[in-house]
């Protein structure tokens, strides 16, 4: 089965829509910058894991954005 989750890449501040497989193991992949170590914004552990997240993106001089297939893009 097949289906859509909401994906956060700590790196770049993307936040895209990722379809993945239930069951398998999904290696998420940023699809701007390739880092593999992403967070899924639409569970419980995102809030905690969101400020760590916000502070490494001001380090980076990065800021939160949306994909454009993403239903947030460009509002
Ligand atoms: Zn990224």
């Amino acid at each position: 089965m097949e289906y859509k989750r909401e994906y956060c890449c700590p790196e770049c501040g993307l936040i895209w829509i990722q379809k993945v497989n239930a069951g398998a193991i999904n290696n998420i992949v940023c699809p701007e910058c390739e880092n593999q170590y992403n967070y899924a914004c639409d569970t419980f552990g995102y809030a905690y894991a969101a400020q760590s997240i916000k502070e490494n993106l001001e380090k980076n001089n990065k800021k939160i954005h949306y994909d454009k297939e993403h239903p947030f893009y460009n509002k």
